[in-house]
């Protein structure tokens, strides 16, 4: 990592969001800073926000469930909208929704914050909102499908760890630091994000 990444590092506060534009060939780094936190982060393409973030498409091109390094994140058009550049964990999740608030009134727990809440209040700015995130890459997270049931386990990324996506044209982005205190290891932590320029 150069020196004028690590500068321009911005905290994502636990269980907020934020949203932003990436340029096509600019660089995306999230950054884990304590250790076993997920970041969701949703991609829509700049020229026309319905074309999107597909993880099925993603799956299906790449011919796997957990995305490598070099490997292209493709949307519901099958555009090609990033790569991924760089990765000092190598274990991601494509198959989860976000958490939403519904997800956490399942469970018991009313008025919880949620990656779904956090996206869709960042991307107001945007035009955009609760019924366009319906998908996101989920850097960190560690599901296994076992047999045919899906396990959670806790992020295996260690403080400072990233992962990096190079825009492959210009996108929307969207990144939350996860709400879920079960996805974390039991604890919510802050997330780190860095644009760089080539
Ligand atoms: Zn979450």
């Amino acid at each position: 990592m150069d020196l004028s990444v690590s500068s321009s590092l911005v905290r994502l506060a636990p269980q907020t969001g934020t949203a932003f534009v990436l340029h096509a060939g600019d660089t995306l780094r999230i950054v884990d800073f304590e250790g076993e936190q997920v970041a969701d982060v949703a991609l829509f393409a700049y020229n026309d926000d319905r074309d999107r973030f597909s993880p099925g498409r993603t799956i299906d091109y790449n011919e796997r469930i957990v995305p490598q390094l070099g490997d292209v994140l493709y949307s519901t058009r099958s555009t090609p909208l990033a790569r991924i550049v760089a990765d000092t964990v190598g274990v991601h999740d494509l198959l989860l929704a976000p958490c939403s608030r519904v997800m956490f009134e399942r469970r018991g727990a009313l008025g919880h914050p949620s990656c779904h809440g956090n996206l869709s209040r960042a991307l107001d700015v945007f035009g955009l909102g609760d019924d366009d995130v319906t998908a996101t890459l989920n850097v960190f997270m560690d599901v296994r499908v076992e047999g045919n049931a899906v396990k959670l386990y806790p992020p295996r990324s260690r403080a400072g760890d990233y992962f990096d996506l190079r825009a492959e044209c210009d996108l929307i982005v969207a990144v939350a630091a996860c709400s879920s205190e079960l996805t974390n290891n039991g604890r919510c932590k802050p997330i780190g994000y860095a644009i760089v320029q080539p």
